[in-house]
């Protein structure tokens, strides 16, 4: 048997909810999504939801 186990994140692809983000390097405004933001601008992973 092939089991091809775990949780695969498919709850992603529903729903693209989108949150405003604020870098607090650079000050760009961004939408973002996921845990995991980072800014467009600078990459940098040092931002605030507002
Ligand atoms: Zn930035």
């Amino acid at each position: 048997m092939c089991t091809v186990g775990g949780p695969m994140a498919d709850v992603n692809m529903k729903k693209l909810k989108t949150k405003k983000y604020k870098c607090l390097k650079c000050g760009n405004d961004f939408k973002g999504l996921g845990k995991k933001v980072i800014c467009p601008s600078c990459q940098s992973d040092n931002v605030e939801e507002v």
